[in-house]
């Protein structure tokens, strides 16, 4: 067997906060072969990018601290090493690429500096052997033209080209671990498969290890070796991938890959994981999943499992998998009620179309010279035709800059279309004056994606959802509005007393259930979800897919479901249309488009998608 790169062993890494110690990490051991892809898996705030930071000792010393355990890189503890030595090892030894290349980056630098200045930092070498290995690094992450990139500087490059870049800064010094932080998240999927199959070939050709942490199971499945699940700092399963994947053990690894959407749940709720992980500073005695297990036992609360191996290379944190507990106590298990949902039946009676945009174009002027003469356009959505049945969800899938936010934003007035139709309820809206319209825009709605940033955080959640009350519900009271605030709060699982609470106060699937609340105080008939489940965990993106397929059954809402998701569309959409550059290239019943697509571009986005 091959010895380690790098060998975690039993470790703590704490942080100092007002609420008491956090124990980020509590105790996590593993290993990583040369060449071998390892993944931390789990939901935020389980301590797996706490992990990564402290493998490359970046903990922030103001209040983090490594509180106990070891680090081994080439057998050696480096958290016994100097700030200096550390030094030595980070960017040279040990690389770490982040989710946002572009906050990694430095703007004011061209690509070419940023990589001579990693190579210099480690390596001797003379400014022309730098340059030449910075352009060498430049071709092996297939730029085609390495010298016009290297004088580039990254605000001119894609989200795909800069973390390119970034791949190529973190591996010229051909360091033994790259450490992948979410590396793909941010991008298209067409994109995330080029920027995998690239780290795959370097990892192959040069024989690093890499710690790969993604919130993207499908995406593990596909490029890892072995997989480790954290919960609450702690390691709760580990396994070898497949192995891991054909037969998830403990309960939070079958409940996180039974909340992933996909074909096969279509009509039924998707499974979620209730309650949110503990917080850091609070951690009970027992098993820190009790509480949110649907297998909880007596004394899972009180007991805390240990991590065993169940079968060869494949361990598990978990007392139903200890027999000495079993025998302790009484065998029946509690199982919590809403361990298997109910399938859903669709009780609408869906109709015809609510919303038909016909030859939508939204074009913006470029304008150049002293004069600022239009000479040309672009053009954003280039005369669409797009139907949304009463009852029925259209996604609208492609890539980042394909046109699909601007035509769903177009589609309800958010931005004004250069021409074409949008016939909502038998009239053309784009046709209305504004007292006229001032009537429609109650009934068209918009779910953003980030709920952080879509809601304002001085305001209080009473204010936020009133605001948009009393400029489109007038007539109603103030009594009325209140009344109104806290329904539409209950309809999304929250209660009415929360709504003297602030966003902050709130977690990410919460916030985004405010922000549904919002659209769904005016009581809309049409809403354009944009990305709305985009930035959740997949157990959060789960409840949220529920609630809208719920909300959908009870009171007939249509949704233009704006996502790059190909599995979410899979699951919820009844149709979809694929955009590109502009135009809808295919669209067609969903599962018409996923079994047959046509087009060569479905073709290329379906085949990018990584599954289970
Ligand atoms: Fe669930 Fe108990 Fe196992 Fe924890 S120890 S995961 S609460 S069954």
């Amino acid at each position: 067997m091959t010895a380690p790169v790098i060998e975690v062993r039993n470790l703590k890494t704490y942080f100092k906060t007002s609420g008491g110690i956090a124990k980020a990490v509590d105790g996590v051991s593993f290993s990583i072969p040369k060449g071998g892809t390892f993944a931390l898996v789990g939901e935020s705030g389980c301590g797996k990018s706490v992990t990564a930071l402290s493998v490359i000792q970046l903990i922030d010393s103001a209040s983090g601290y490594i509180a106990g355990g070891e680090v081994l890189l080439n057998g050696s503890d480096i958290t016994k090493l100097g700030e200096k030595e550390k030094r030595k090892i980070r960017g040279n030894k040990i690389s770490m690429i982040f989710q946002e290349p572009m906050t990694s980056l430095n703007p004011v630098f061209t690509v070419g500096n940023q990589i001579e200045e990693a190579i210099c930092l480690h390596q001797r070498k003379t400014a022309k052997d730098a340059r030449a290995l910075a352009l060498d690094m430049l071709k092996k992450v297939r730029f085609a033209n390495p010298e016009e990139i290297y004088d580039e500087y990254p605000h001119r490059l894609s989200g795909g080209m800069r973390q390119r870049v970034m791949i190529a800064i973190a591996l010229s010094c051909k360091p033994d671990l790259l450490i992948a932080d979410e590396p793909t998240t941010a991008l298209d999927v067409t994109i995330q498969d080029e920027i995998l199959k690239l780290i795959k070939e370097l990892k192959d050709t040069m024989g690093t290890a890499v710690l790969l942490i993604t919130h993207n199971l499908a995406l593990v499945a596909n490029n890892a070796d072995t997989v480790c699940v954290m919960y609450a700092g702690k390691i709760v399963e580990s396994a070898p991938t497949a192995e891991l994947f054909k037969k998830p053990l403990h309960p939070y690894t079958q409940k996180l890959l039974s909340s992933v959407p996909a074909i096969s749940m279509r009509g039924k709720l998707l499974d979620t994981i209730p309650g949110t992980v503990p917080s850091a500073t609070a951690y009970a005695d027992g098993c820190r999943f009790s509480g949110r297990c649907h297998r909880e036992m007596q004394g899972c609360k009180t007991i805390e499992p240990v991590l065993v191996e169940n079968e060869e290379r494949h361990f598990i944190a978990c007392h139903l998998f200890d027999a000495v507990f079993l025998a302790g106590v009484n065998s029946t298990h509690v199982t919590r009620a809403e361990a298997y949902l109910p399938h859903i039946k669709n009780a609408l009676v869906k109709g015809g179309a609510i919303v038909e945009a016909r030859g939508l174009k939204t074009w913006y002027p470029i304008r150049k010279g002293l004069l600022k003469r239009v000479k040309g356009y672009v053009k954003a959505v280039d005369g669409i035709d797009l139907t949304i049945k009463k009852g029925e969800t259209l996604a609208l899938v492609g890539e980042s800059g394909s046109g699909k936010t601007t035509a769903g934003k177009s589609i309800i007035r958010l931005i004004s279309a250069t021409s074409g139709e949008v016939v909502f309820q038998g009239r053309d809206i784009l046709k209305l004056g504004g007292k006229e319209m001032q009537g429609v825009k109650p009934l068209m709605q918009i779910i953003f994606q980030d709920p952080y940033s879509s809601l304002n955080p001085r305001l209080t959640v009473k204010e936020i959802i009133e605001e948009g009350l009393i400029i489109l519900k007038p007539g109603l009271d103030r009594k009325r509005r209140l009344k109104k605030i806290g329904a539409s709060l209950e309809q999304v699982g929250l209660s009415a007393d929360m709504m003297s609470r602030y966003p902050h106060e709130f977690s990410g699937g919460q916030r985004q259930r405010v922000g549904i609340a919002r659209a769904l105080a005016v009581d809309p008939e049409f809403i354009v979800c944009d990305e709305a489940v985009s930035a959740l965990d997949v157990s959060v993106q789960a409840q949220i897919l529920n609630l809208l397929k719920e909300i959908q059954r009870e009171a007939g809402l249509s949704y233009l479901f704006i996502t790059h998701d190909l599995g979410v569309v899979e699951y919820i959409a009844d149709e979809v249309a694929v955009m590109y550059n502009g135009k809808i290239v295919e669209s067609g019943p969903t599962e018409e488009i996923f079994l047959r697509p046509r087009h060569e571009y479905t073709q290329k986005l379906l085949s990018a998608v990584p599954r289970l």
